[in-house]
C-alpha cells in the first residue's frame, strides 16, 4: 500500500526508478558520433563561419529527413521564425495568431515583425491549439474583406497562425489547416521542438508555407546555436537564403545588398555539428520513445498523474517528457517541483502563458480555459536521451 506516502515522494520515486538515483538534468545533449571529426575539420581547414561545406550539407540531410524540398540553416529558431513570418508577409499593425502556451520567441518573432500576437487556447489532448475552438472564435471576431481576416474589434488584419508542436507532440494541423484557408492566413508552423515528430507519417513542419526548427542545446539535436526553415515553395526558399545572408548579390568583388538583409546564418562550425548530430537522430529518437514507455510504466500506479502520450495517428519525437497533474492536486505542484529538484531530479512546469508576461499582457486573445489548466497541471521530466541508452548499454 502507498496511500501514506506523500504525492511529492511517490513522483520522486517514479522518476528515481526509471533513471537511477544519478541526478538528472532537464534536457542534455548526447555527443556519441562524428561530433569531434567533423568540427576538428571546421578547425583544420580554418572554414569555421560563413564559408564552408557543412552548412549546405546539413541543409540538404534535413530535406532528406524532413521531405521538405527546401532547407535554409539560420542562427537560431527565433530568427527562423521572424524571417518566415516577414515572408510570409507580416507586418507593422498585423495580428498573428499564436498559442498562449508557448515559449517567448514564438510571441517574439511576432514582434520583431512589428505585428502583434494574438493568442489562441490549447486542446488537452495536444497541448496546442484548438481548431474547433478557434473556429468557433474568428468566426465570431472576424470578416473577410478581400481576402484578408479582419479582427472586428481591433480593424487590424490577422495575417498568419503559428501552431506549434508542444514538447514535440503533433498539434492537430490537418484541422489547422483548413482553418487557415478558410480564414485566408498563412500557415507557418513553429517545429522548434519536433524534429522526428510525424502527422499521419508526414514531418511536421512540412504543412504550411513554412516550418522552422530550433538546434539550440536543449532541443533533440544541437548545432550549439541554430535552427532552419524549410519550405516547399522555391521561390521562398531564394528569399529566405538571401534575406538571411544580408541580402547580398552575388560578386567576384563588389559589395551590392539590395534590401535590408539581416546576418542570420549558421556559421559552418555550427552546421558541422549539426551533420554529425543527424547521424545520430533515429538513435535519439529510439532511447526518447523508450524513455516515454520507461516513465509510462513508472507513472500509471499513481492515480492524481497522467503522462502525456502521442495523440493518435502521430509520431511524437518526446521531446519533453510530460505528467499532468490531476486538478485535484494541482496546489501540490510547487512542492512537487521542490521534491524533485531537491532530490536532483531537474523538473519544471511549463512557460508562463504568453498574456502573463509584462510585453505580452494586452495581447488579444480568446478565452484560454484548457491554456491555464494545462499551465497548472504539466511537468516535465528529465528527458536527455543518455537517461535510456546509460541504462540499456
Ligand atoms: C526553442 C524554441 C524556439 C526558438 O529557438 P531558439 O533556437 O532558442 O531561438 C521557438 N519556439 C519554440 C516553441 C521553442 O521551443
Amino acid at each position: 500500500m502507498t496511500t501514506n506516502i506523500t504525492l511529492p515522494n511517490q513522483i520522486v520515486s517514479a522518476i528515481r526508478s526509471v533513471i537511477g538515483t544519478e541526478t538528472a538534468l532537464l534536457h542534455e545533449p548526447s555527443f556519441n558520433g562524428n561530433e569531434w571529426n567533423y568540427v576538428k575539420e571546421c578547425l583544420d581547414s580554418s572554414y569555421v563561419s560563413s564559408i564552408g561545406k557543412f552548412v549546405e550539407q546539413f541543409e540538404g540531410e534535413l530535406t532528406n529527413y524532413t521531405g521538405a524540398k527546401y532547407a535554409i540553416a539560420v542562427v537560431n529558431g527565433t530568427a527562423a521564425l521572424h524571417i518566415a513570418l516577414l515572408l510570409a508577409g507580416v507586418s507593422n499593425n498585423d495580428e498573428v495568431l499564436i498559442p498562449a502556451l508557448t515559449f517567448v520567441a514564438t510571441a517574439n518573432a511576432v514582434s520583431y515583425c512589428g505585428a502583434s500576437p494574438h493568442l489562441v487556447d490549447s486542446e488537452e489532448k495536444t497541448l496546442g491549439m484548438d481548431p474547433i475552438a478557434l473556429r468557433e472564435y474568428l468566426n465570431d471576431i472576424t470578416e473577410i474583406r478581400n481576402k484578408q481576416c479582419i479582427n472586428r474589434h481591433t480593424g487590424n488584419v490577422i495575417r498568419a497562425i503559428v501552431p506549434m508542436h508542444t514538447f514535440g507532440h503533433p498539434v492537430d494541423i490537418a484541422e489547422l489547416k483548413v482553418v487557415a484557408h478558410d480564414f485566408c492566413l498563412e500557415m507557418i508552423e513553429d517545429a522548434a521542438e519536433s524534429l522526428g515528430s510525424y502527422v499521419d507519417g508526414k514531418h511536421t513542419g512540412t504543412f504550411g508555407l513554412m516550418g522552422t526548427f530550433s538546434f539550440n542545446g536543449n532541443k533533440t539535436i544541437t548545432t550549439g546555436g541554430g535552427g532552419a526553415i524549410i519550405t516547399n515553395d522555391e521561390d521562398l526558399a531564394r528569399r529566405a537564403k538571401h534575406i538571411t545572408t544580408t541580402a547580398k548579390l552575388r560578386h567576384m568583388w563588389k559589395y551590392v545588398h539590395d534590401e535590408v538583409g539581416y546576418n542570420y546564418r549558421m556559421p559552418n562550425i555550427n552546421a558541422a555539428l549539426g551533420c554529425a548530430q543527424l547521424e545520430q537522430l533515429s538513435t535519439l529518437l529510439s532511447a526518447k520513445r523508450h524513455l516515454f514507455k520507461r516513465y509510462q510504466k513508472a507513472f500509471e500506479n499513481i492515480s492524481q498523474v497522467s503522462i502525456v502520450k502521442e495523440p493518435n495517428g502521430c509520431q511524437s519525437n518526446y521531446w519533453l517528457q510530460t505528467i499532468l497533474l490531476n486538478n485535484s492536486v494541482t496546489n501540490q505542484r510547487d512542492i512537487i517541483l521542490d521534491s524533485t529538484n531537491e532530490a536532483g531530479f531537474m523538473t519544471r512546469p511549463s512557460w508562463t502563458l504568453m498574456n502573463d508576461l509584462e510585453p505580452y499582457k494586452n495581447s488579444q486573445k480568446m478565452e484560454l480555459s484548457v491554456a491555464e489548466s494545462l499551465q497548472r497541471r504539466i511537468i516535465n521530466l528529465p528527458s536527455s536521451a543518455h537517461l535510456d541508452m546509460d541504462k540499456v548499454c
